[in-house]
């Protein structure tokens, strides 16, 4: 069985392409992108269709506390406070209860035209300590909330050894993440049959603070190949500072010099850089992954944006602790921490393309696809047919020539501008509605109920 879908104008390869129509199959990838096709009668179609955007870095359960942490306590707040509260919700949360907010997440991300997600998955064991009878029952707690909503998903689980440089042992809070390299490798083969064309299996070693360079080494080369492999990098200069006083090296610096890294490496939050760092991150062919509003969220810093993108360097943007799930929202202000930063307007852009928002979407498009290891991310065939098609009747985007859709997109208004989304041809957004979005609210709701009591 094929479907089709006729496109008016499609982004391909960031260029606005008039009249496509896009053919795929019943396992959900595209089989014929058609140019320059003529519309046929009784035909579905759409006026502009995008592909779906990849979240590159999501902690799921973090959703439950967005908006919890905003009060100014005795002394100077900081991503540390904050990472107290989050420790209170991650030793209390169960495996349905991260399914339940995982799902409402997910519906939220697909309405905003994220179609796959990569999940840096870091609670593994039971609130006690000792992991559930089946190794992997968390991962396939949050396999299960995206396959129950049709998001596509990287399930990375987290290698979490240390509470910091040094090998320093975990403290009691930290004992549901406590996992070696045998434990990643062991969850990673108990998922081997959740693999499906919409589910990947990677590794996330946590950050430099939890993992040892021995360990990312022996895990690396132990696991399947051709996987992704995510790692947070630099996101707070006291990260940076620890690093250094315990290894004479930066975060990315000693990252580079201790593994071989690559295409399919993430380093996200590659917040502070040195000037070396960036080249070596750009040459390193690897995707940096910047979390805006939780950056902003948590006053980590500003990504060293221009010099990455004189240097080549790839990226994507993921909503991390999801104080916000919109892609517009990342891909705004990543701009904006530019222009507020260096007091200058249009800064991400290239000779080629000098229209900011069609540059960072394309860009996001190709770092995120990339950093989630699955086909995605293009109209093209045997990649999946992930599309988003825009409300053509909403104000902002009303009789606008193509090329102009995305400055309105990423830079006019708060609106939501997404109509329908499709994952893996299946269309699970009509009008703006997730098809299950009122079951998975209620199940979110009596989630909290409990939650919120912490
Ligand atoms: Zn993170």
């Amino acid at each position: 069985m094929t479907s089709s879908l006729f496109a008016r104008h499609a982004l391909i390869d960031g260029v606005w392409q008039n009249n496509v129509r896009l053919h795929w199959n019943a396992e959900g990838d595209f089989t014929q992108i058609q140019l320059q096709a003529q519309p046929e009668a009784n035909e579905a179609s759409a006026t502009y269709v995008m592909p779906g955007m990849t979240n590159l870095h999501s902690h799921a359960f973090q959703r439950a506390m967005a908006g919890a942490t905003e009060i100014a306590g005795e002394g100077p707040d900081s991503f540390w406070t904050w990472r107290d509260l989050m420790y209170r919700y991650a030793l209390a949360i169960s495996p349905e209860q991260m399914a339940a907010i995982a799902a409402q997440l997910y519906v939220e991300c697909l309405r905003h035209g994220y179609t796959s997600v990569c999940e840096f998955h870091y609670v593994h064991r039971a609130p006690e300590g000792v992991f559930y009878s089946d190794i992997a029952e968390t991962s396939r707690q949050v396999i299960a909330a995206a396959n129950r909503t049709g998001m596509g998903i990287s399930m990375l689980p987290v290698l979490y050894s240390y509470a910091d440089f040094n090998a320093t042992p975990l403290r009691d809070d930290q004992r549901r993440f406590n996992t070696d390299v045998e434990q990643i490798l062991s969850i990673m083969a108990a998922l081997e049959n959740e693999r499906t064309a919409q589910v990947e299996v990677g590794v996330a070693p946590h950050s430099l603070r939890a993992a040892s360079p021995e360990q990312i080494r022996e895990l690396v080369a132990t696991m399947p190949t051709q996987r992704p492999i995510h790692i947070h990098i630099a996101e707070q200069m006291r990260e940076v500072n620890a690093c250094l006083a315990a290894t004479g090296q930066r975060p990315v610096e000693l990252l580079m010099n201790t593994q071989q890294v690559d295409a399919r490496w993430c380093l996200v939050h590659a917040t502070h850089l040195s000037t070396q760092e960036v080249q070596q991150m750009a040459a390193s062919q690897s995707v940096a992954g910047i979390c805006t509003s939780t950056e902003g969220n948590l006053g980590d810093g500003f990504f060293e944006l221009p010099a990455y993108i004189a240097a080549g360097g790839r990226f994507g943007v993921g909503t991390d602790s999801h104080v916000s799930q919109s892609v517009v929202e990342e891909v705004r202000w990543l701009e904006y921490g530019q222009r507020l930063r260096g007091q200058a307007r249009n800064v991400a852009s290239r000779p080629g393309q000098r229209r900011v928002a069609d540059y960072l979407w394309q860009q996001c498009l190709r770092g995120g696809a990339q950093a989630s290891g699955r086909r995605v991310g293009q109209f093209a065939v045997n990649y999946r047919a992930d599309m988003v098609v825009l409300d053509d009747q909403h104000p902002n985007l009303c009789d606008l020539p193509a090329e102009q859709v995305l400055s309105n997109v990423v830079f006019a208004g708060n609106e939501q501008t997404v109509r329908d989304v499709y994952v893996g041809g299946k269309q699970v957004v009509a009008q703006g509605r997730h098809h299950d979005q009122e079951k998975v609210a209620a199940d979110y709701r009596h989630c909290m109920q409990q939650l919120r009591q912490l």
